[in-house]
C-alpha cells in the first residue's frame, strides 16, 4: 500500500496543503490569522470551529510567546490533533468478539454510502476469516436490496432480505436470528434513511434497537453512522441529529476521493465526541481504509 497521504490524494491537493506556505516565513499578525480562519472555513471545518481554533492558537502564541511561524505552525497542528482525540487506536477499531454474534448496525440518509459501505466491511471481515451475514433492512429505497444482494454476491457473504416495502423490522429480526442460530459471527445490519420525518425514524430504530438486543442477547453493539464527505456542513446537522435519536458508536465518513477538502471530519468527531471508524476513498470494495487520525493529521500538514 501506498502511504496514507498518497492514497489520501485529495487532502493533500487540497486546502490544507495550503497551510504550510501560509505560514512559512511570514509575519504572525491579524492578516495571517483572517488568512487562517478564511482557509478553514473554506475545509469545511465550520465557523464555530474555526473561531474556537484560531482564538485557542492566538490564546498559545500569547501565552507562550511564540514568535516564529514554524513554532506557530507546530501550534496549529496540535491543537488540530487535539479535535481528535476520540479518534485512539481502541475507539476506531470495530468492536468484534470472538466466541459471539457480534452487530453491526448502519444508519444514514439514502445516498451517502450506505450500503456500498456495508459491502467494503462485509470484505474486510470476512477476510479476517469471520462468518458475516447481511441484513438487507433498507426495504424503501427502491434499488437498496438489489445493491446489497450484489455485494452479497460479490464478497461471497449471505444476504437476508424480504420484498421491497416490507417491516424493516421484521428483515433484522430474521437476520439476527438466523445469525444467531447458525453461528455467524457478524450481522451487519442496513437500514432505510428517511430523515424527513425524525419521529419516524426515531421509532423505527428504537423498535430495530429493542429487537437485536431481545434477539442477539447483546446490550452493547456497533451503530455506525454513515456521512458523505462531500455535503460539508450537511453533513454535520445530519450527524447531529442520528446523534440525538441513536446511541452511535462511530461514524464512517464516505467519498473523501470526491472532496478537496476533508475538514469537516474535526467537527463531526469532536462535535458527536465520536470516533471516525472508517473513511471511503472510492467505489471499489477495498477502498475504505481504517481511520488513524495521527496519520491523517501528518498527511494533511505534509
Ligand atoms: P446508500 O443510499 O447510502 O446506500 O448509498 P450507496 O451505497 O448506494 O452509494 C451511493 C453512491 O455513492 C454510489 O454510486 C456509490 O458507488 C458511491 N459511493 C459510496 N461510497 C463512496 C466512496 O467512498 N467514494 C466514492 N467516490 N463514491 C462512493
Amino acid at each position: 500500500l501506498k502511504p496514507l497521504k498518497d492514497r489520501l490524494a485529495t487532502p493533500k491537493k487540497g486546502f490544507f496543503s495550503k497551510l504550510k506556505e501560509m505560514f512559512l516565513g511570514k509575519t504572525i499578525d491579524d492578516e495571517l490569522y483572517e488568512e487562517l480562519e478564511e482557509l478553514l472555513i473554506q475545509s469545511d471545518i465550520g465557523m464555530d470551529m474555526t473561531m474556537e481554533i484560531v482564538a485557542d492558537l492566538e490564546k498559545q502564541v500569547a501565552k507562550k510567546r511564540l514568535k516564529a511561524s514554524q513554532d506557530v505552525y507546530e501550534e496549529l497542528k496540535e491543537l488540530l490533533k487535539d479535535k481528535l482525540v476520540y479518534n485512539t487506536e481502541e475507539n476506531t477499531k470495530l468492536d468484534i468478539q470472538d466466541g459471539k454474534l457480534n452487530i453491526i448496525l448502519v444508519v444514514g440518509v439514502n445516498g451517502v454510502g450506505k450500503t456500498t459501505s456495508i459491502g467494503k466491511i462485509a470484505k474486510k471481515l470476512k477476510d479476517e476469516g469471520k462468518k458475516v451475514i447481511i441484513g438487507a433492512g433498507d426495504t424503501f429505497r427502491a434499488a437498496a436490496i438489489e445493491q446489497i444482494e450484489e455485494w452479497g454476491k460479490r464478497t461471497g457473504v449471505e444476504v437476508v432480505k424480504q420484498s421491497h416495502g416490507s417491516d424493516p423490522a421484521a428483515v433484522i429480526f430474521d437476520t439476527v436470528k438466523t445469525a444467531k442460530n447458525r453461528n455467524f459471527d457478524v450481522a451487519i445490519l442496513d437500514t432505510a434513511g428517511r430523515l424527513h420525518n425524525k419521529r419516524d425514524l426515531m421509532k423505527e430504530l428504537e423498535k430495530i434497537n429493542k429487537i437485536i438486543k431481545e434477539q442477539s442477547g447483546n446490550d452493547k453493539f456497533e451503530t455506525l453512522l454513515v456521512i458523505d464527505s462531500t455535503t460539508g456542513q450537511n453533513g454535520l446537522e445530519q450527524a447531529k441529529i442520528f446523534n440525538e435519536i441513536v446511541d452511535l458508536t462511530g461514524i464512517i465518513l464516505t467519498k473523501f476521493d470526491g472532496t478537496a477538502k476533508g475538514g469537516i471530519i474535526f467537527p463531526i468527531t469532536n462535535e458527536l465526541k465520536k470516533p471516525i471508524k472508517f473513511i471511503g476513498v472510492g467505489e471499489g470494495i477495498e477502498d475504505l481504509r481504517k481511520f488513524d487520525s495521527k496519520e491523517f493529521v501528518e498527511a494533511i500538514f505534509s
